[in-house]
């Protein structure tokens, strides 16, 4: 990965366990590391090498150092700069500022957006209170406060994620360990942990999805505060919490991260009436996520489309049965509705949902009703179904997971995969009640249209 340059990084510990990180950084020179500039993005680096014409320092950090040190793609990259946003935007036409909490500058070139961010300084340098603002659990509100490249290292989460490298001379630079704690596969938070969790909550998810993303571990002082400051993810806003979820579940990696939001007691902030049900230890209501989770895995990896409607559909699955049983006597359509209707309001008192996932979740678990109807032409019909695809792959999830649905799962495969002629054969063979074409009852005085 790299040949060692230092023997032990001085990372010295107060008696609170705060570590103390050095003024300058240990510089890595080019034939000491293995990140080659034909790993990265050449947007990137024709960004960097632009702010570095105009006189402004500029290195690459983030998941863009780290997963190339590893050795793996990375999702996008990320340029630190000492240039203010506005700076940037002039240098480039296709600039954008966005962000409140933290402006952060989008440079896109071609269909590639490189997010270009000023240093950052620890809020605690600044007394103005238009550039940081605290909450009073701790939680920064504002966090534009500019610094320089150690003070922007020292604001970052973790240390593997502290990483730069530079164009000049194709050096990484690190002040906090961060390429010791690679090569050990640890995940540690820079500074202290508690702290850095009441400052931003989401950190807690972030630990969490990149230990399982990465496969480290979480180092056990970054691991240690994680459960019993999970509520504070109470404080942050639904919406920036479901972005954060589809981080969790939709990154290639749903189903190690599940294990793990479980293992810290997370998933109850995120899905709290879901993490009730299955502490009541049913196997197959546990068994039926862990396998939506694998097969979202699976599907990513083979670059086949997903959709988090599956995802959440599978989540709140067992709560809406509990919500059903309460909805006993109604015709079945009625209770569905009532009983989704009553899961969804309590979950988005936690998670915003954008309505077409929403809509799509209700349309997976209205078909699981309807999948078993298929007398007449109803099976005909189904088949039809936008969505019955999705609620057909649903029902065999549920039937893996160890639901004894009588062997409808295969009844469909083979429908699917009959002619017309055995298809009408297979309705003919259904039970009684279940091969009667519906009747439709007219309403007695309504005119029937005309045909002519
Ligand atoms: P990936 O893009 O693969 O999810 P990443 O490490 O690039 O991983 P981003 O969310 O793209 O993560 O953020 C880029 C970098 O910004 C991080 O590596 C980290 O240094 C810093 N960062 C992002 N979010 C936070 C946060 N909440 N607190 C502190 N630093 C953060
Ligand atoms: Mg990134």
């Amino acid at each position: 990965m790299f040949k060692r340059v230092f023997n032990s990084f001085n990372r010295l510990f107060t008696s609170e366990q705060e570590p103390q990180y050095p003024q300058h950084a240990v510089v890595v020179p080019r034939d000491q590391h293995s990140v080659s500039r034909r790993q990265l993005s050449r947007n990137a680096l024709k960004v960097m090498k632009i702010l570095n014409e105009a006189g402004f320092e500029a290195y690459l950090v983030g998941g863009g150092v780290r997963d190339t040190l590893l050795g793996g793609a990375p999702k996008d990259f990320d340029v630190a700069t000492d240039a203010t946003p506005e700076q940037v935007r002039k240098l480039f036409r296709s600039a954008r500022i966005i962000g409140r909490r933290f402006k952060i500058v989008h440079v896109r070139i071609g269909r590639e957006i490189i997010e270009v961010t000023t240093f950052r300084a620890g809020h605690d340098t600044s007394a103005d209170s238009n550039a940081s603002r605290q909450s009073e659990h701790g939680m920064l509100l504002r966090d534009n406060v500019y610094g320089d490249l150690r003070s922007d290292a020292l604001r970052r989460d973790f240390t593997v994620n502290a990483l730069y490298y530079s164009l000049d001379g194709f050096t990484l630079h690190d002040y906090t360990g961060g390429l010791q704690d690679l090569e050990a596969r640890q995940l540690r938070m820079i500074g202290n942990p508690r702290t850095r969790y009441q400052e931003d909550p989401v950190r807690l998810l972030r630990a969490v999805r990149f230990a399982a993303k990465l496969d480290f571990e979480i180092e056990p002082s970054t691991a240690a505060p994680i459960a019993e400051l999970a509520p504070l993810l109470s404080n942050i806003a639904s919406a920036r919490l479901f972005d954060e979820c589809l981080k969790l579940f939709l990154s290639g990696y749903a189903s190690a991260t599940f294990a793990r939001l479980r293992e810290y007691q997370l998933l109850g902030q995120l899905f709290p009436a879901s993490e009730q049900c299955l502490a009541e230890g049913k196997p197959q209501e546990l068994g039926l996520i862990e396998r939506v989770m694998n097969n979202t895995d699976r599907r990513l990896a083979n670059e086949q489309r997903v959709t988090p409607a599956f995802i959440l559909a599978a989540l709140l699955w067992a709560p809406l049965q509990r919500a059903l049983a309460e909805q006993q006597g109604q015709p079945p359509a009625a209770a569905m509705h009532k009983a989704a209707q009553a899961v969804v309001e309590a979950q988005l008192r936690h998670t915003a949902i954008p309505k077409r996932f929403l809509i799509t979740m209700r349309e997976i678990w209205d078909l699981q009703g309807r999948l078993p109807q298929r007398g007449g032409k109803r099976a005909e019909r189904l088949l039809e179904h936008p969505r019955f695809r999705a609620a057909y792959d649903f029902l065999l999830l549920r039937e893996e997971a160890g639901e004894d649905l009588g062997g409808l799962g295969k009844w469909w495969t083979q429908y699917q995969n009959a002619n017309e002629e055995e298809r009408l054969a297979m309705v003919g063979k259904l039970p009684q009640g279940n091969s009667k074409p519906r009747r439709r009852r007219r309403k007695p005085n309504k005119p029937r249209p005309s045909t002519d």
